[in-house]
């Protein structure tokens, strides 16, 4: 399958990487320009367990210079989605399949502004990867991958992107209830990232204080009771999925607060505020999460 990554960051150079490794036609596009040139001139330098490997790679700027892609995958951040989606579009033919691995909610339906949506398919990772600079990423952590049809259908395509994945050590499984497992993962970033951000915490801090585990139960909670409304299959205790995260990832600073780190912008839209509007919709009150995507939100405005 010749496989485009857009977006070649930390995921989706991880993605890219381990399916060139594997003999796979990957192409990684991405709009930085110092980080395709090292790619294109030294290959993809990825660094696990104190390890590092180099892996030759196709990469360029260009999506109109690669031809037909019979797989797309999304790996950049929500707010670059709609651009990536518009620049990939010369990439489709008629069976090509779009998928996003992306954190938060909507991206699938982004997608679908521009694509039909018979193409698009979701999934959630559990891998986590590191941006080192130019051409270099870690490998930062390990996890299952699911994709599914956004009806549920399990497909010959699942299957087939299924054991691409496994085949270049991706551990992969089709689910059909995939919405059940973004809105899972959801959970994890809602309760997690803004109040890191925020507090300036990494993530295991966060069990340590009564103010910030408030913060991170209110937050859940109010996902929770959306995603019930919405009919969605809530696995186990949301809350102590949470703080078990918190705690398995300790040393980690997430996402959202390397983003404040770096007076970057962040997916609080995504995430956070992904929850109040769908909150809007089914008319439930969400007070927690609309104060912390506004605080993000006017905080961002100062980068
Ligand atoms: P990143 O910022 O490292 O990578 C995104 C890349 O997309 C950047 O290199 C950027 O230049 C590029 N880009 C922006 N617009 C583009 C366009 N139009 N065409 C091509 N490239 C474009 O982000 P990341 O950490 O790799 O995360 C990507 C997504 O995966 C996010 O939604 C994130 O939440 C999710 N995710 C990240 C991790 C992780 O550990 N980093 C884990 C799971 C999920």
């Amino acid at each position: 399958m010749k496989t485009v990554i857009m977006g070649a960051g930390a995921m989706g150079s991880l993605f890219g990487g381990l399916l060139a490794l594997s003999g796979e036609e990957a192409w990684l596009v991405d709009i930085r320009e110092d980080h395709i040139q090292a790619l294109v001139s030294t290959g993809l330098t990825l660094e696990e367990g104190g390890k590092k490997q180099m892996i030759p790679v196709h990469a360029t700027k260009e999506t109109a210079s690669i031809g037909k892609a019979d797989f797309i995958l999304f790996f950049v951040k929500a707010y670059q989605t709609e651009k990536a989606v518009s620049d990939a579009l010369v990439l489709q033919k008629e069976d090509t399949v779009f998928l996003t691995l992306q954190n938060g909610l909507g991206n699938e339906e982004t997608i679908c502004q521009q694509v039909d949506p018979r193409k698009v398919i979701l999934g959630v990772t559990n891998h986590g990867a590191t941006f080192l600079g130019p051409g270099r990423i870690r490998h930062a952590g390990s996890g299952k991958t699911y994709i599914g049809e956004l009806d549920g259908k399990v497909t010959p395509r699942m299957t087939q992107i299924a054991q691409l994945f496994a085949s270049a050590g991706i551990e992969s499984e089709v689910s059909s209830n995939i919405q059940s497992l973004v809105w899972n993962k959801l959970f994890i970033n809602v309760g997690i990232n803004p109040v890191a951000a925020l507090a300036g915490l990494k993530n295991g801090h966060l069990l340590d204080y009564p103010e910030t585990l408030r913060l991170m139960e209110a937050l859940v909670s109010e996902a929770v009771a959306v995603a019930r409304k919405k009919g969605i299959l809530i696995e186990g205790n949301p809350v102590e999925k949470v703080k078990a995260v918190a705690e398995a990832t300790k040393e980690n600073r997430c996402s959202m607060g390397q983003d404040f780190d770096n007076r970057r912008k962040t997916e609080i839209d995504a995430i956070n505020g992904a929850v109040v509007r769908e909150a809007e919709r089914l008319g439930i009150s969400v007070p927690y999460n609309q104060m912390i995507t506004d605080l993000v939100k006017v905080i961002e405005k100062s980068f």
